[in-house]
């Protein structure tokens, strides 16, 4: 998960969120019980796993112990591995003993630079690097999908795809493996993929279109001018006007974003149809083209992203400055994510019939946030549902709030990520 501002705002609404999510019943179904049973079984050594990948993080490009761990157990499960695509990008095949469809499952594997002491036992001994993001989680849990997996080969119709990316952070990672080939290696009808946030272990969350509202830049490019000042404060104000948050809004107490009416989970979510600027973040530059000036937004949805720029153009046009401006664009700091809505909604079915509804939330809102993923760039190519889950238990004091000095999860969070998405692959291949 890249990462650029306001990210402890949401450390306090996931808090509110514990008291919506209990556990479900699950329901007693044939191979979504032997799913259960067998996660049950690999449980610790995917602990395991997981804790030696958090002793030997690796930054984006350097992944190549972690690369190799995961070729290795791969392998020892009998897939089909293709190696170093992209980088250190692994994709492991699974072939059904009877055709059908083809899903992928893409987990992202790299770690950060962090100077701060892991707040674990089995902390890092790569000094200044560390899983603060949760990767080493999100590769624990493809690999026990896909042991939970091959041991159901013979019931399974069809193919699944192991996608395990490097570089997610530098946002390069998804790009290189496409560029390296990845969608002539493999064909897949739908992609899904993960990433751990500060719910409740034990849950998973999802909702159609829009995840985060992403950082955005405005450039917007201006003859060159004696009167630069007047020019900026002018451009500011604009852009300042695109803000589509009332200032009495209850959407700044970032506790309202647990709110289970209000909230991002609430069917009566406050955090739709918004605009927010940076106020801190405005930029004049001069280029060989002109007077650049610069601005930081988010948006919760295509409209609003979408009407920006003509907005300026239109208000600009009005303005004295009218034939002065050269250029204006939206420039994207991160791929913009976009669910599926029929697989969204389709997922979010299936996996509530077996595991419960209050442990599978439809998020109504979009976190105010500037993150993403770039799993982004998959999604363009292939029909895909990016997920949340949770890995915070706020009783115990852990904490999944990704990119903190004190991000932990509760390991338990694993379990819940290779029954949920080891049933929801195996529901998808049947359909
Ligand atoms: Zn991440
Ligand atoms: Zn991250």
């Amino acid at each position: 998960m890249m990462l650029k501002n306001l990210s402890n705002t949401l450390t306090v609404f996931f808090f509110v969120l514990v008291s919506i999510a209990a556990f479900g019943q699950n329901v007693d179904k044939d191979i979504h019980t032997d799913i259960q049973k067998h996660t049950e079984e690999i449980f610790d050594s995917l602990v395991e796993i997981r804790r030696d990948l958090h002793r030997y993080p690796e930054v984006g490009g350097t992944e190549q112990r972690t690369s190799q761990k995961i070729t290795e157990y791969l392998k020892s499960l009998g897939l089909e591995v293709k190696t170093n695509i992209g980088g250190y990008g692994i994709v492991g095949i699974l072939e059904g003993a009877k055709p059908g469809k083809k899903i992928a499952w893409r987990a992202d594997i790299d770690a950060m630079p962090s100077k701060a002491p892991d707040v674990v036992d089995f902390e890092s001994k790569h000094e200044g690097v560390r899983h603060i993001c949760g990767h080493d989680v999100h590769t624990a849990i493809a690999l026990g999908i896909a042991n939970v997996l091959t041991a159901q080969q013979e019931n399974l119709e069809g193919t699944v795809y192991f996608v395990f990316q490097p570089s997610e952070e530098n946002i390069k990672g998804a790009l290189a493996m496409m560029d390296d080939g990845l969608f002539d290696i493999i064909d897949p009808e739908e992609l899904y993929a993960m990433h751990v946030t500060p719910f409740p272990a034990g849950t998973i969350a999802a909702k159609a279109e829009e995840m985060f509202s992403d950082y955005k830049r405005i450039d917007l490019t201006f003859k060159k001018t004696e009167k630069e000042v007047a020019l900026f404060e002018f451009v500011k104000n604009k852009i300042l006007s695109l803000e589509n948050v009332a200032s009495d809004s209850k959407f700044w107490n970032m506790q309202n974003m647990g709110d289970p009416e209000i909230g991002i989970a609430g069917p009566k979510s406050i955090y739709n149809n918004y605009t927010t600027v940076d106020k801190n973040n405005f930029s004049i530059k001069e280029t060989e083209n002109g007077t650049r000036i610069s601005g930081y937004l988010s948006f919760s949805d295509k409209q609003q992203r979408d009407s920006a720029i003509p907005r300026l153009k239109m208000q600009i046009g009005q303005s004295r400055y009218a034939n002065e401006l050269l250029k204006a664009e939206l420039v994207n700091v991160f791929p913009t994510l976009d669910n599926n809505k029929g697989l969204v909604d389709e997922s979010l079915e299936q996996l509530s019939g077996i595991y419960g509804k209050n442990r599978v939330l439809r998020l109504h809102g979009v976190v105010a946030d500037g993150r993403s993923d770039d799993f982004a760039f998959f999604q363009p190519k292939v029909p895909s549902v990016y997920f949340f889950m949770g890995g915070s238990n706020y009783e115990k004091g852990i904490i999944a709030q990704t990119h903190s000095p004190n991000f932990a999860v509760d390991e338990s969070c694993i379990k819940t990520g290779v029954n949920l998405f080891s049933s929801l692959i195996v529901e998808r291949l049947k359909r």
